[in-house]
């Protein structure tokens, strides 16, 4: 028996070990799952070169909890290790490596998914952990290595370990006595090895099967009974449907791995594209499109990442752009340096290379869909677009590919490219600077009688209603010098888009300095400019316009972004357009007594309010008051 130190360098790195990733303690399962599998896949290869001494036989690793012992094994059949290597691997290169990351990283909580550890990181829930192993060589002896959390260890020729292969046994600490819990082991296994590449068993379960029993009933039909059978409860599926070649896989494939991939969404995707690379790095994936509401709320099934079917994590800031992470599905890749800051992702050259991949792969993908299958794209997109138009603010590639498939709806829900749609109102909607106005409306409801007068006018109005509206009118305005983009309420049309012929007005100037009074008397304080113009009788008497530039300074601002953070509590400032050609006007004018001009004055004013849903509380129930009354 040799009992021999650790040869530590600097400090004792147990203490600090045990302590340091506490938040991310359960990584060590992972950890020493993924050596297990090493160790499979190594003496696979093995048999497959014809290296190996006997069979490959059943490799399945098993997990097994102990509770009266308080001992968390991970048992393997792979290679195993002779003496000579538990020294030099665990007690020597294992040792110094876990050093090296200790020292790197303790004061580093961010790098991603915490890997690098290895094996010293079953210290963080263990007192004392023993490896009982025999190596897949001729002759080799089982041995059985122990350590207590000190420098200090044992390796001894033990024969417990018969069979070749690892077992890693773990006495589980006083405060980490949650991973002897079953459901606590079952949940980690889930989420950390559930797409490794070798079958792991976790204690066995009940299946209900048919079986025949051999008799006939009596329309000669094979009869069978219900019979319970224990089989053992393997936790992952070896071959995830991403290892796989597209070719081999038909949709149903696809659909049931997203529903493998999360168990608790009932949703379908509505798409996905297969990621597959080698060359310059390696990447597997798939991505799934799921449908997206409207918004930008951080997603509950998130894109996970792999490393070689090792499951990392599922926050993929800074691998993917920011526009992706609203997608579902896996990226697997060994070449995303997983022990580094997330900081420094960023700036790394094969990160860079893999994110630019996969929104040119995504971009690809759409456009494939739109030009394939235009009708079933129009069906998606609303489901879509928030995701779309994130990317083209987002990302000057992804912008510059999705200008060929980005849609724009109007009311009455015809779709066009933005190409199509300067084709379609080029004619009509230019304003008297020569620009196209394109109209659009945020919310068909509330704005329904601007929609409606622009629409008796014969011009277009396009639905755009996501957060990102105000941000992604502003882009293609930089895009399209010539076109310029107008809320529908954002002026009256008349004055959006000017008409060869003006029309003249009814109102001198007298009067209307007559009349501007009387008006800005019963309109809320501060809030709103009156100003005349000379629109057709037919329009309304009153209209509340908003500046466009104003109102989309506080949309850019509600959402963030831009460099308008903080400027949410920017004033309402409202325009009040006095239709001069409209009747009513005339009438209040007109009008001697000074109460009943001031009522009709109000009453106007309260009606374009009301259209404008300015109209709330007192106010609202005093008019409707008054409207009765009227009546
Ligand atoms: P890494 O896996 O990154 O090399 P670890 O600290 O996890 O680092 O493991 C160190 C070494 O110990 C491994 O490279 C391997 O040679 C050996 N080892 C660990 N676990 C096993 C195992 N279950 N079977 C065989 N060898 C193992």
């Amino acid at each position: 028996m040799a009992k021999g130190q650790i040869n530590v360098q600097t400090e004792n790195i147990f203490p600090i070990i045990k302590q340091f990733l506490y938040s991310d303690q359960e990584i060590f399962l992972r950890e020493l799952v993924s050596n297990a599998v090493d160790a499979t896949q190594k003496l696979k290869t093995m048999g497959n070169l014809g290296e190996l001494e006997g069979e490959v036989g059943d490799t399945t690793i098993e997990i097994k909890i102990d509770e009266k012992k308080k001992t968390l094994t991970i048992l393997d059949k792979g290679i195993g290790m002779t003496e000579e290597e538990v020294d030099k691997y665990i007690n020597q290169i294992a040792f110094s490596s876990a050093e090296e990351f200790v020292e790197k990283y303790k004061d580093k909580a961010s790098i991603i998914g915490h890997f690098g550890l290895g094996f010293y990181s079953s210290f963080m829930v263990a007192d004392k952990v023993e490896i009982f192993t025999k190596s897949h060589k001729k002759d080799a002896k089982a041995v059985r290595w122990e350590c207590d959390g000190s420098p200090n260890y044992t390796l001894e020729e033990d024969s417990i370990q018969k069979e070749r292969g690892t077992a890693i046994v773990l006495h589980i600490s006083d405060d980490a006595k949650e991973y002897l819990e079953k459901h606590r082991i079952e949940s980690l296994l889930e989420k950390y090895c559930k797409f490794m590449p070798v079958s792991i068993k976790f204690g066995t379960k009940e299946e209900t099967i048919q079986e025949k029993t051999g008799k006939k009933d009596k329309d000669g039909k094979e009869e069978t009974k219900e019979k319970k059978v224990t089989k053992d409860n393997i936790i992952n599926n070896p071959e995830p449907a991403w290892v796989k070649m597209p070719a081999d896989l038909k949709d149903e494939d696809y659909k049931a791995f997203y529903r493998e991939l999360y168990p608790m969404n009932f949703q379908e995707s509505l798409f996905h594209i297969h990621l597959n690379v080698d060359y310059p790095f390696n990447l597997t994936g798939i991505l799934y499109f799921p449908k997206l509401k409207n918004n930008l709320e951080v997603q509950k099934d998130k894109i996970q990442l792999y490393s070689n079917q090792v499951f990392v994590t599922d926050s993929v800031e800074g691998i993917v752009p920011d526009f992706l992470t609203l997608l579902h599905g896996v990226i697997d890749s060994p070449d995303i340096p997983l022990n580094v800051s997330r900081s420094y992702l960023q700036s790394d050259g094969n990160v860079k290379k893999i994110s630019n991949y996969i929104s040119k792969k995504v971009a690809d993908k759409l456009n494939e869909l739109f030009k394939n299958d235009r009708k079933s794209f129009e069906e998606k997109w609303d489901d879509i677009k928030i995701f779309i138009e994130y990317g083209m603010l987002s990302d000057e590639k992804f912008a510059d590919k999705a200008k060929k498939f980005s849609l724009y709806k109007n009311v009455d829900g015809a779709y066009y490219t933005f190409e199509e749609y300067l084709e379609k109102i080029k004619a009509a909607q230019i304003d008297k600077d020569k620009k196209t106005v394109v109209l659009y409306t945020t919310n068909k409801e509330e704005q329904y009688s601007y929609i409606s007068a622009a629409k008796d006018k014969g011009y277009d109005v396009l639905e755009m209603d996501t957060p990102l509206t105000a941000h992604l009118v502003g882009k293609l305005e930089q895009q399209e010098e010539n076109v310029t983009f107008t809320r529908v309420d954002g002026d009256t049309i008349d004055q959006l888009i000017k008409k060869d012929e003006d029309i003249p007005s009814k109102l001198t100037e007298n009067d209307e300095k007559k009349l501007k009074p009387v008006i800005e008397e019963v309109l809320p304080k501060d809030k709103f400019t009156v100003n005349f113009v000379s629109l057709s009788e037919k329009d309304q008497p009153m209209t509340i316009t908003q500046a466009e530039f104003m109102r989309r300074m506080k949309d850019m601002s509600a959402v963030g972004g831009g460099g308008m953070m903080g400027m949410g509590n920017l004033p309402d400032a409202y325009d009040l357009k006095v239709n001069a050609n409209h009747p009513l006007i005339s009438k209040i004018l007109n009008e001697k007594d000074a109460n009943k001009q001031k009522e009709m004055a109000k009453q106007a004013a309260d009606l374009a309010m009301l259209s404008q849903n300015l109209l709330k509380g007192e106010e609202l129930s005093k008019f409707i008051k008054r409207s009765v009354e009227l009546i």
